[in-house]
């Protein structure tokens, strides 16, 4: 692509290739800047990557679109793998009492048997006035747990939401703002065709990894360089540039750098931020994910999202991916995820696979009797620390700004995904986003590269 005449070049530095870090550097690309992406992992995608297995590739941690993710779907359209995305029914539950409820709809909450029938009225009657909500604002000085507990009262709350929410959230779960519940309930009607309608979701032909190799692409196109396995080590300030020294000690000068990291480790890499805006960084707190990842020969049941309202089982859920992208996109195997979402200084982050595996069987076991260690071929455990930034009352103050204080230096991560809950359409909405504020700084001079980079890509 020709870059467009107008303000001069700059030379961005991309931190991360997730998809916040991919979007971003392809609108910069697009836009005729000089850029370069690194990658500390072994390969791009950050969290919605995926793995070769059986001749195709299935995500680290289950993956699905929601029918209100515009943004990811523009740009799969924009560059040119719109067909790839299929829109499927996706069977959920709840599983209580050591019984698997159906929870795909109206009727199916009716028949919640966990529960007595005035508690699935107040429940159906508040998941309707949820969804018809948009003016979310009064919900962030309230918590989940509080605004539930009203609306639904104890008994429905402790079966079924609380239960959820301190399956998630273990102790913190009552510090969660209602506006992460509201969203959570308001997205998933925007996934139904109509309000007695069952659920479909998204999922893109051949894995997530289909959006990301072919964003890689378009990115290179462009002229950009893409570095996987190189992580930015130290970044210092020089005059009015950057100079980015990398994992493999080469050294890099930038106008701008976009970085994607987690908020934390934002603040390790430039100890030079003003402590106002450090203190956002360092106050933002995660859950990790721990999801072991099942390849059997048999499904455990015929439910794909299956929540977990039975505080005795160790895990969140249970994401039987073949109950949405069927066994025969995987040689006739069944791939099954169990979720857990841990806080940080939780054992099971660092218990080895084969005991975790152990520990899971006697309640995998719950939820199908006839489960027998014997259906599973591989199974593997995935960890990530950033899975989850915990949405606590008055967020909204709390958000690190994208134009951080530092000349030059933008921050797109997601923490800074509100009030929506994180998930690839918001990174790409961020990445988008950013790219657009560094463009308007530029054109208004508050931007100006040190020496503009020489035409015709890098
Ligand atoms: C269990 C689980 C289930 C999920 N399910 C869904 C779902 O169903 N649908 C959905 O849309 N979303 C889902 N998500 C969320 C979604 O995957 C993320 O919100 C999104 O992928 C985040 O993208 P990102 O680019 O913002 O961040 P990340 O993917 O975290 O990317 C940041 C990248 O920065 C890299 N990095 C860090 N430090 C450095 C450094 N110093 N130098 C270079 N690189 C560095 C990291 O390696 C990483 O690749 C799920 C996430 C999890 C954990």
């Amino acid at each position: 692509m020709t870059p467009a005449a107008g303000p001069p070049r700059l030379r961005v530095g991309v931190i991360g290739g997730g998809i916040a870090g991919l979007t971003a550097a392809y609108r910069f690309a697009q836009r005729g800047h000089q850029v370069t992406l690194w990658e500390r992992g072994p390969r791009l995608g950050g969290q919605a990557a995926a793995f070769p297995v059986l001749d195709t590739a299935i995500e680290y941690f289950y993956h699905h679109l929601f029918m209100s993710d515009h943004d990811i779907v523009q740009l799969m359209n924009e560059i040119g793998i719109g067909d790839d995305l299929i829109w499927l029914p996706s069977p959920v539950g709840f599983f209580a009492d050591g019984k698997i409820y159906p929870l795909s709809g109206a009727f199916d909450l009716l028949r919640l048997g966990c529960v007595p029938l005035i508690d699935r009225l107040r429940i159906g009657f508040t998941t309707l006035y949820l969804q018809k909500l948009r003016n979310w604002r009064h919900f962030e000085q309230v918590t989940a747990a509080e605004w539930l507990r009203r609306a639904v009262g104890q008994r429905a709350f402790d079966r079924v939401w609380g239960a959820q929410l301190r399956a998630k959230f273990g102790p913190r779960y009552d510090q969660v703002a209602m506006v992460w519940f509201w969203n959570k309930i308001y997205l998933r009607t925007q996934s139904r065709p109509s309000l007695l309608a069952k659920e479909k979701l998204g999922y893109i032909r051949g894995s997530f990894n289909t959006l990301i190799d072919r964003l890689a692409e378009v990115i290179a196109e462009q002229g950009a360089t893409i570095k996987v396995g190189v992580g930015t080590d130290r970044l210092e300030r020089r005059g009015n540039e950057w100079l980015v020294r990398t994992s493999e000690g080469e050294e890099v000068t930038c106008d701008v750098i976009v970085a994607t990291v987690p908020s934390p480790i934002l603040a390790k890499l430039f100890p030079d931020l003003p402590e106002d805006y450090k203190a956002k960084l360092t106050g933002a707190v995660y859950q990790a994910a721990v999801t072991m990842l099942l390849q059997t020969t048999r499904s455990l049941s015929h439910i794909y999202w299956l929540n977990i309202g039975d505080p005795s089982v160790p895990f969140t859920g249970i994401i039987e991916h073949t109950n949405f992208i069927g066994p025969e996109h995987y040689q006739g195997r069944h791939f099954i995820y169990v979720s857990k979402y841990v806080e940080h200084d939780h054992p099971y982050l660092t218990t080895p696979d084969d005991q975790l595996f152990a520990e899971y069987v006697p309640y995998l076991q719950r939820i199908n009797p006839a489960f027998s260690p014997d259906w599973v071929e591989q199974y593997w455990v995935f960890r990530e620390y950033a899975a989850q930034p915990i949405i606590t009352k008055n967020y909204s103050a709390r958000i690190p700004e994208h134009r951080t204080p530092l000349p030059g230096l933008y921050l797109a991560n997601t923490a800074q995904i509100y009030p929506e809950d994180r998930g690839t359409n918001y990174s790409v909405r961020i990445g988008n986003v950013v790219a657009d504020l560094v463009e308007q700084d530029l054109r208004s001079g508050l931007l100006r590269p040190g020496s503009p980079a020489p035409a015709g890509g890098s």
